[in-house]
């Protein structure tokens, strides 16, 4: 059934009373509630989702390539594991906090439970800006952090994964030192690694590639075409590049892009291909999309996330779409690739102005479903080819895509709340049938 919707950016809300959440956990916690509103579960088992199992919180000493010694602070949140061991990734961020860590765990936890996938929720991180770090120092900084955790990881406790300012090369790193002290090689420890020591074809370009299925699915939901289907994507690393190619290549047009360095438009769709990734050059976006034939640079004045685009795809970092631009978003479907894109009051606004989110749970949960079938080939000791990882992902994704659907249309509820029942629902369940002991 589609409710299209053409046209829904005139509308404004009135802002003065909404008060901004200030972390992600404030955000994550605020979210359940609301959700939770929709479910008729036991709300002792909601009083103890609002709060992590454990966090961790470790100090990780790394000698400097210059001899001098620094200590960087490292968290490994571990939300919940009623369902299987917690799973989420770990980032190298200055930005990284104990709140942080614990909010991004608990949307792990949906997150897996919306993909009906056998693990809990993690998120960990260390407080460090990578990029002020040698290749060494990164080698040795990982190292150390893996050493801290070692104790409270492992393929049936928590398994770890890239997130931000972490790649394939750092997981890579965590499980040699992983492996080393355990006296076996454990691929299955993380996930995310690169194939050859145990990683999975198509993990890379996993969560863009679900952001792209997702948005395919809500274009058709909403009556859109998606040839010519007119998409802006803020962030234009494994995320943003992945699902804008894929988008490009099904037909639609994707009209810009941004990174950290700027923004490039064309009302007649751009060439996704020939722009670089963060990945292959960082910070490349303006630097070549400029020299398209008919791309302009956007201003500062002229947001990307404020575009008359039919699709949003804020997919670069945390807290972008806020009480200060809520009213501002003229897309008819925001579709969020980053964890955490939208504030909660921003949220509000956008459903009360008839804008569609399809929330991060769902929308970028291709990674964590890939990681899990890594997992799976780690542990069986067999590997899948490409095309098999992909039609694996293809029909996780439209199965979880259905099973939202659903409770959008039975409930009347925003997509977010949807995605949260599905996963309350779940572990609810398994919380229920598991009891609470002692
Ligand atoms: N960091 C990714 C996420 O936020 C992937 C997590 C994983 O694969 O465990 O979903």
């Amino acid at each position: 059934m589609s409710t299209g919707t053409a046209g829904t950016g005139e509308k404004r809300v009135a802002t003065d009373e909404q008060h901004e959440p200030e972390s992600a956990l404030e955000t994550a916690r605020r979210q359940l509630e609301h959700a939770a509103a929709h479910l008729d579960v036991d709300p002792g088992v909601i009083e103890r989702l609002k709060h992590p199992t454990t966090v961790h919180r470790v100090a990780v000493p790394l000698e400097r390539d210059d001899g001098s010694v620094e200590v960087f602070t490292g968290y490994r949140a571990q939300h919940d594991d009623v369902r299987g061991p917690y799973k989420g990734g770990l980032r190298f961020h200055p930005e990284v906090s104990e709140e942080e860590c614990v909010g991004l765990s608990m949307w792990m936890t949906w997150k897996c439970a919306v993909m009906d996938l056998p693990f809990g929720g993690g998120k960990g991180g260390v407080v460090v800006n990578p990029k002020e770090l040698s290749t060494d120092e990164k080698e040795r900084l990982t190292r150390r952090f893996a050493e801290e955790l070692r104790k409270f990881v492992g393929p049936k406790k928590d398994i770890p994964a890239p997130d931000m300012g972490t790649d394939a090369q750092t997981m890579a790193w965590f499980m040699d030192a992983y492996s080393m002290q355990e006296g076996e090689t454990i691929p299955g420890v993380v996930t995310g690694k690169p194939p050859v020591v145990g990683g999975s074809e198509g993990r890379e370009e996993a969560p863009g590639r679900s952001v792209a299925i997702i948005t395919r699915e809500a274009a058709r939901y909403y009556d859109f075409d998606l040839d010519g289907l007119t998409v802006a994507v803020q962030g234009y690393g494994s995320v943003g590049a992945n699902a804008a190619r894929l988008l490009d290549d099904w037909g639609a047009d994707v009209v810009a892009v941004s990174d950290s360095g700027g923004a490039v438009h064309d009302p007649s769709g751009l060439d996704t291909h020939a722009i670089p990734s963060f990945a292959e050059q960082p910070n490349a976006v303006t630097e070549y999309g400029a020299d398209a034939d008919g791309a302009d640079l956007l201003d500062e004045g002229n947001d990307i996330l404020e575009l008359d685009v039919d699709v949003l795809i804020p997919a670069a970092v945390g807290n972008v779409i806020t009480v200060d631009n809520a009213n501002e978003i003229r897309a008819d479907i925001v579709v969020e690739g980053a964890n955490g894109p939208t504030t909660f009051p921003a949220d509000e606004i956008l459903a009360e102005r008839g804008v569609h989110v399809i929330p991060d749970i769902l929308a970028n949960a291709g990674g964590v479903t890939v990681s899990y079938f890594e997992w799976l080939q780690d542990i069986n000791r067999r590997t899948w080819t490409l095309e098999q990882v992909q039609e694996e992902l293809e029909s996780e994704m439209l199965s979880a895509w259905d099973a939202v659907r659903g409770e959008v249309e039975d409930k009347d509820v925003t997509w977010r709340d949807a995605a949260y029942v599905v996963a309350l629902d779940r572990i609810a369940e398994a919380k229920s049938v598991r009891g609470l002991w002692p």
